[in-house]
């Protein structure tokens, strides 16, 4: 394959992150590097910073390191944890999964709760379970719970204030931790009201920006607990990070041109509103999953209260491998989309409709795969994008504000 080929149109990147980067970001982080210690760069990481809280919805410190999704989930852990310690985390899928390999590896010991087999990665976060477990370590034994907001393996978002209110219902004060990697500036997500202690996300997904930088949002009884935590960390550690972040600056040298993106993406949807950006996020996903519905294929996450407004997984009949389908839709159609993970690996395929994506995007991408399926021998029910047309047509939705 030439690498220089350039082919007609644009490359559909409907995975669910990294997500398409609008070209008003691509063009902000074209500036020059500047130096991060001189006065420009001050200007930049304060504006930044606070324009940030925003989105996260919280008056308190929220870190930025210049890592993928993955570092920030680490630093949540060792900042508020030692070796040794219980946290109860929940089987959504497989990111949940990952993060609690990741706090094995870290000598932490996790319990995991959750359904048997597949079923577990059809549902969110059952708060029930969480309360009933909380309410039987009366030694306060587990030190914290973690959960995955938007799990972007299956499309399932889960009701973080139901576990807020279990854990409080509990009368329990274990820390709650919340990867929204993948739902920040996608699903509604409020840190503060909450009462979330440590949110971790990233910036490849619903900010609309390459990967590269990630996030902690963090409360005073998480930094509290960081001094006490015992687990080794140095670069991810936040005390000397908040302190150089009152003036805009960083310890280390900081992605800086990530950051230019980072307060173009700021405006973008924070100048859109964050209502009305979960307001579109919500219509095209459920106009995605009308037409999943009208091909007649079963969506991953089996419960519609807690449906994913960022990715939509669809699950291909028995026999069919989904990778396959992927391959036909994205040698034909340069359109890529998720694969299945873990557990669901050829089992299903995920639509992304998050970020930069508009009625028309989603239209295009569901026309992409309603051909693709029926190119790899998908017997499908009925039009998708008839469907979803009858649907998007029905809304009256000016796109400019
Ligand atoms: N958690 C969730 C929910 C994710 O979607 C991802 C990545 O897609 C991660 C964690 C890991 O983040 P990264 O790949 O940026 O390290």
């Amino acid at each position: 394959m030439k690498l220089d080929f350039h082919p007609a149109g644009r490359h559909f990147l409907q995975i669910p992150g990294p997500s398409p980067v609008p070209d008003r970001i691509l063009r902000a982080m074209s500036y020059p590097t500047i130096d991060h210690r001189g006065p420009e760069f001050g200007e930049l990481g304060l504006k930044v910073l606070s324009g940030i809280k925003k989105i996260f919805k919280t008056d308190q410190p929220v870190i930025i390191y210049p890592a993928s999704g993955t570092g920030a989930w680490e630093a949540a852990l060792c900042n508020t944890l030692s070796a040794g310690d219980k946290v109860l985390m929940f089987e959504t899928g497989h990111f949940a999964t990952l993060w609690k390999k990741m706090a094995e590896s870290l000598g932490i010991e996790p319990e995991f709760l959750g359904r048997p087999g597949i079923e577990g990665w059809r549902h969110g976060v059952d708060a029930g379970k969480i309360e009933e477990r909380l309410r039987s370590d009366s030694a306060h034994a587990i030190k914290a719970v973690c959960v995955v907001h938007n799990e972007t393996s299956t499309g399932v978002t889960s009701d973080i204030a139901a576990v807020r209110r279990a854990i409080d219902a509990a009368g329990h004060p274990a820390l709650l931790l919340v990867d929204t990697i993948s739902g920040l500036a996608s699903a509604d997500y409020r840190h503060d009201e909450w009462g979330v202690d440590v949110t971790v996300s990233g910036s490849q997904k619903g900010l609309m920006l390459p990967p590269g930088i990630s996030f902690n949002a963090i409360s005073t009884k998480a930094i509290a607990a960081s001094q006490t935590a015992r687990l080794p960390r140095s670069f991810w550690a936040w005390d000397e990070i908040i302190e150089m972040n009152k003036s805009g600056y960083w310890p280390y040298t900081p992605n800086t041109n990530l950051l230019y993106g980072l307060s173009k993406a700021l405006d973008m949807i924070l100048g859109e509103g964050l209502d009305n950006v979960f307001a579109r996020h919500h219509r095209l996903a459920q106009a995605c999953r009308i037409a999943v519905n009208a091909w007649g294929l079963p969506i991953q996450c089996a419960d519609p209260a807690v449906y994913s407004p960022v990715l939509t997984g669809v699950m291909t009949p028995d026999g069919v491998d989904a990778d396959q389908v992927r391959k036909v839709i994205y040698e034909r159609f340069d359109m890529s989309l998720g694969t299945g993970l873990g557990k669901m690996k050829g089992r299903m395929f995920r639509i992304g409709h998050l970020g930069d994506c508009n009625d028309l995007t989603l239209m295009a991408t569901l026309a992409g795969c309603e051909m693709g399926l029926q190119m790899a021998g998908v017997k499908l029910n009925g039009s998708g994008i008839a469907a979803a047309m009858d649907f998007i047509g029905s809304q009256d939705v000016p796109f400019r504000r």
